[in-house]
């Protein structure tokens, strides 16, 4: 991609309506722009961020043996009325009344059109486990709408919901989430804590937030410090018991401040990390809450109707993005984790319109485009230092730079975004070592 051509409106100035610092450098960055309070619209730069998190979300959601499906944003308020949530959810749903005056909404999250989707066509023990999940937009009318996509009124979720035939089957869905979400976390270059929340109405403690400590984060947090260094599963059989790689990491003391044992400051001491964390992720365990009301049963191999356990699973997606930079910036601007950034290179002409230079370039350009490698090419007719700047202001992993000076010799300058570490070397060595990772 031409720089050149691309749409990338960055800003030299730091916007004051912003307060915290991902904020800041997705407006800067040029990758969002506010629509109205809460709801903003994506740009090229922003929206192939969130699309390299869409499909790390996926692929581990598939793995992990779910299915993806699309449900509506509208939805009918009827099915609220039968769970019983229509009166009880609050003005932060979103209510609507179509032209024939019936009850419609912009769902704040799917429980009751999945249980509908399940009761509809779901009717024998043999067809669970299912556990189905979207990646889609979300409408909740917050109070106070903040921090950028951190807490939007429209943002993305990954909502997953999970039917079983009974508590322990139920329990092992769950186990199964928790563990892809570990992975899911570590693959963006993050790492989120699991820790124990509030369950809600239904009792039990099977819930769980994952946290990402960062000093802006909306809730205080607790942790036990080998928590941070804890590695992600590798190579997990999600057919296999999985609860030893859950008491692993729900051994050590990890809460939110509403779950906080203050006793465990003294018990843990220097063990104990208090910091400041942002909400990435919520797992839940419900039982029957919705499948009892909304009627989800199957035929049991008994011949009864069994009603069904579920649980749901939800990734703030689009907060993801605000979390990733909150967690990898530097003053100069945003530092992409590898797996997320929106183009693997930043490719800088200092001289445009110089043949030797354009040509060396676009020879890198095509090598590197060869090796399915995505290059950002910054071919417009600029200052170097603004050249610099925008680059390092968008955080791509690398930077080639291409001068005069350097081309006459055959080489080319190599930057590490993230460290700084430079390196001149050949073209074909930067090449080759942009496209063995
Ligand atoms: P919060 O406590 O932050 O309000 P929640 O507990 O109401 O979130 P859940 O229903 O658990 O949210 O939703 C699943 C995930 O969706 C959350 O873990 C979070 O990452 C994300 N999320 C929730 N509300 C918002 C929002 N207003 N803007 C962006 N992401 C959100
Ligand atoms: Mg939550």
């Amino acid at each position: 991609m031409r720089l050149s051509r691309f749409f990338l409106p960055t800003l030299k100035e730091t916007p004051t309506e912003a307060q915290i610092v991902s904020h800041r450098l997705m407006l800067r960055a040029g990758m969002i722009r506010q629509h109205a309070a809460g709801i903003y619209n994506w740009l090229p730069l922003g929206t192939r961020v969130l699309q390299n998190i869409i499909q790390i979300v996926r692929e581990e959601q598939n793995a992990a043996g779910a299915q993806e499906i699309i449900m509506p944003t509208i939805q009918s308020g009827d099915l609220w009325k039968e769970s019983g949530r229509y009166d009880d959810y609050g003005p932060e749903m979103l209510r609507i009344k179509d032209r024939h005056e019936r009850d419609m909404l912009y769902g704040p999250t799917h429980e009751e059109v999945v249980t509908d989707i399940f009761r509809n066509s779901i009717k024998s023990y043999r067809d669970l486990p299912k556990n189905l999940y979207q990646i889609n937009w979300k409408f909740r009318d917050e109070v106070r709408p903040r921090f950028g996509l951190m807490r939007g009124r429209e943002f993305l979720m990954k909502d997953a919901y999970s039917f079983d035939l009974d508590y322990e089957r139920s329990r092992h869905a769950y186990n199964q989430m928790f563990v892809a979400y570990l992975r899911t976390f570590a693959r963006l270059g993050l790492k989120a804590i699991p820790m124990k929340a509030d369950s809600g109405p239904i009792g039990g403690d099977l819930s769980h937030e994952f946290i990402v400590l960062a000093d802006t984060g909306e809730s205080a947090v607790f942790t036990h410090k080998a928590l941070l260094e804890m590695p992600a599963p590798q190579n997990v059989d999600y057919e296999k018991d999985l609860q030893p790689i859950i008491d692993q990491w729900t051994s050590l003391y990890a809460a939110t401040d509403d779950k906080h044992d203050p006793a465990m400051a003294d018990k843990l001491g220097a063990d104990l990390v208090s910091a400041r964390g942002i909400e990435v992720g919520h797992i839940f365990h419900f039982g029957k809450k919705y499948s009892e009301p909304m009627k989800a049963s199957v035929i049991g191999s008994d011949g009864n109707p069994v009603t069904v356990f579920m649980g749901s699973y939800g990734i703030g997606v689009s907060r993801l993005v605000a979390a990733i930079i909150e967690a990898s910036h530097d003053e100069h601007g945003i530092v992409w984790p590898d797996a997320v950034a929106p183009f693997d290179v930043g490719l800088i002409n200092l001289k445009v319109g110089d043949a030797a230079c354009d040509e060396a370039c676009k020879k890198i350009y095509d090598a590197l485009s060869l090796e399915k490698r995505d290059v950002l090419y910054d071919d417009r007719d600029e200052r170097a230092g603004v050249k610099f700047a925008d680059m390092d202001l968008i955080g791509l992993p690398w930077q080639i730079v291409v001068g005069p000076k350097g081309v006459a010799k055959g080489i080319v300058e190599l930057k590490r975004r993230a460290t700084g570490a430079k390196e001149e070397i050949s073209f074909e060595g930067a090449v080759a070592k942009l496209t063995v990772m």
